[in-house]
């Protein structure tokens, strides 16, 4: 078994225990990068369930995830802030035509969960448009569908360059 570089397919040094180099690409590769024969480092991640408990998640947690999994959570974390906005409201309201100082204090928590709410989004927001290079505004089942349909169908050859030309066959 040559190892190989999951990046690039090169044949790689080991360094140590380890570690190995690639020197195509200069870089030292973790275990994760370092491949056989020409694979590619893995690309396809097939589960993306994600729950509401994933939104404790703190920005480096966030930011290790896989990008179908932060477009599902980016989901759950846009209907979470309109329920607390919705609650919000609702204690507004409330405050507005009731004397009772217990729906200023509700609508003050209510306020503070909102806010914590909607830092989630931006945050998740801003992890999927550093790695899509935009932010998408509705995600519903036919965008995360056809996002899964790329990954099934994304070529994962291994990397092996031909070095002579190929002959073509005539086809009769
Ligand atoms: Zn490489």
């Amino acid at each position: 078994m040559t190892k190989t570089c999951g990046y690039c397919g090169s044949k790689i040094e080991k360094i140590n225990d380890k570690q190995y180099y690639c020197e195509f690409c200069t870089m030292t590769l973790s275990e994760s990068s370092v491949k056989e024969n020409g694979e590619r480092v893995d690309l396809k991640v097939m589960q993306y369930e994600m729950s509401v408990s994933d939104l404790n998640k703190t920005t480096p947690e966030l930011m290790v995830l896989s990008t179908i999994e932060l477009l599902h959570l980016l989901t759950l974390a846009r209907s979470e802030r309109s329920k607390a906005y919705g609650l919000m409201n609702t204690f507004w309201k409330a405050q507005e035509v009731s004397e009772d100082e217990e729906y200023k204090k509700f609508e003050s928590e209510a306020g503070k969960e909102y806010q914590l709410a909607t830092k989630k989004v931006f945050v998740i927001e801003n992890i999927v448009g550093k790695r899509l290079g935009y932010i998408p505004q509705r995600i519903n089942k036919y965008f995360l569908a056809k996002y899964m349909n790329n990954i099934e169908n994304c070529n994962t050859n291994p990397m092996v360059i031909n070095k002579e030309r190929r002959r073509k066959v005539a086809a009769k």
